[in-house]
Order: structure tokens, then sequence, then C-alpha cells
């Protein structure tokens, strides 16, 4: 199958999972002063292709949205979820159990929300954050293995390097570490968008990004720098970047039930 065929019948959609409301954007931008209040958007991805559905990340935990004010994780940062991953998916006509496949940028809170919602999707991830998420020093390396429990472990798919979802160059994972030892990127080739890379965690903002500014608390600051440049590598090749947490860039792509064709 060529490209061009494949990519016809590939949609995105994109589904809003969530609000962060941090009290001190220094922990995320290097430009930011201490204390600089932010609202950071979260976003998961709902993969329509022709051989099935991939969710890319499940977002912050839809139990949050039953308390408006939401739920304080700490001195710095409150979860909010004003709709539900679920009922997005519902409005589109998807049940969860019509998803096989999960794909996991990364097992932090705000990306392994709502697991326990696919009990029969299998989950791939590369096999760099498998180790640490399952390893003895997870909560030192900033996982929660709690808000990742409900993963199957039988049903998780470890992925070393860039891996092709469906075989046919339209889904392609891309290692993207650093931010965590097997951060990743997901490649998609749509019809008229063309293609974008799902970047999670790069940067926390295009004005990062474009900088080349890396959060000082990411697992590996070199590795993360690498992997800004990569991803600037595919941007020259006509590759949009997507960075899920920067509110302002997201008020300018569709959240379903538009979606990305
Ligand atoms: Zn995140």
């Amino acid at each position: 199958m060529s490209t061009s065929t494949a990519t016809a019948n590939l949609r995105l959609q994109v589904l809003d999972t969530g609000l962060i409301q941090c009290a001190d954007y220094a922990l995320y931008s290097p430009a930011a002063p201490p204390g600089t209040e932010v609202e950071m958007s979260v976003r998961s991805y709902l993969v329509e292709h022709p051989d099935g559905l991939l969710l890319w990340d499940t977002g912050i935990a839809d139990s949050i949205a039953a308390r408006p004010e939401g739920e304080r994780l700490n001195e710095t940062h409150v979860f909010r979820v004003p709709v539900t991953l679920r009922g997005q998916l519902e409005a589109i006509g998807r049940a969860p159990a019509d998803i096989g496949l999960l794909g996991l940028s990364h097992l932090h809170i705000d990306h392994v929300g709502n697991l326990d919602l696919f009990p029969g999707a299998t989950a791939l991830m590369q096999r760099a954050e498998y180790d640490a998420a399952y390893g003895p020093d997870a909560e030192a390396l900033t996982y929660i293995p709690e808000t990742y429990a409900a993963l199957d472990q039988g049903k998780i798919q470890k992925i070393v390097g860039r891996h092709d979802v469906f075989g046919d160059g339209t889904v392609v994972m891309v290692p993207l570490p650093g931010h965590t030892p097997g951060h990743q990127g997901l490649l998609v080739a749509l019809p008229e968008t063309g293609r974008v890379l799902l970047a999670g965690d790069l940067a926390y903002s295009v004005a990062d990004y474009a900088a080349g500014a890396v959060r000082a608390l990411n697992f590996d600051l070199d590795a993360s720098r690498e992997s800004i440049d990569a991803a600037k590598a595919l941007e020259a090749r006509g590759v949009e970047i997507w960075l899920h947490h920067d509110i302002d860039a997201q008020r300018e792509i569709a959240t379903a039930p538009g979606y990305n064709g």
C-alpha cells in the first residue's frame, strides 16, 4: 500500500483530558520567573486507522470531573477535568472497548489517568520507559506506580526505537527521551493536515521548544536537547510539532467532535 493511499483514511481526534493549574511555572519552563501562575492543557489523541483505533495517552483521571474545584496534588499543582475522556469518546460514537491499542508517551500521572477504562487494550511503550516505571527506583524517577496499576502487564508491548504501528508508515512511534528515560512521540501522517508529531512533554511551550529550553527537572538534560533537535529536524521536513501542554497553541487545534484529517 502506498503511503498516500494509506493516509487517505486516517483521522485524528484531539481529546481534552484535563487542565493543570500550576502556581510555579518555573518548575517547567526555564524562562519563567519563580511563582509564575499558568494553566496548562492536557491532551489525548484518538488515531482512527482502517485497521484499528489507537489512543495516545489517557490524560488526567475522569474521576476528578466530579469535583469542579479539582484535585490539589501539592502546593503548586491542581488538576481539573472539565470534560471526561469517556464522555468525549461517547460523543463521537466510541466506547472504551472499541480501542484495541493504547500508546503511551510516558507514564507520568497526567498521561495515564483512565487506564482502568481499557482493560482489554494492548499498551505500547518504550522498553526504557517500562524499565524505569516498573523498576526499583520508580518513585525517585518521578513515577507514581499506583496511577498505572490498572495496566495489565501481560498486555504491555515493549518497543525499542521507532515503531510503525500499523505497518504502512502512517502512525509511527518516535523515541524522544530525556523528559523520562523512555519518553516518545507519535508521528501521524494525515491526508490534509500532513504529518504531525504529537510531541508529549518534549517542551512545555512553543517558545521553549524554539529556544531549545529544557526543563531542569528532566531525567536527562542532554538527551532532552537532542530530542528537541530531532523534532526540529522533522519540522524542517514539513512536520507540525504539537506540544500538548501549551494551552495557547492548543486553542488553535480542533478538539473532538471536530477532527483533523
Ligand atoms: Zn505531561
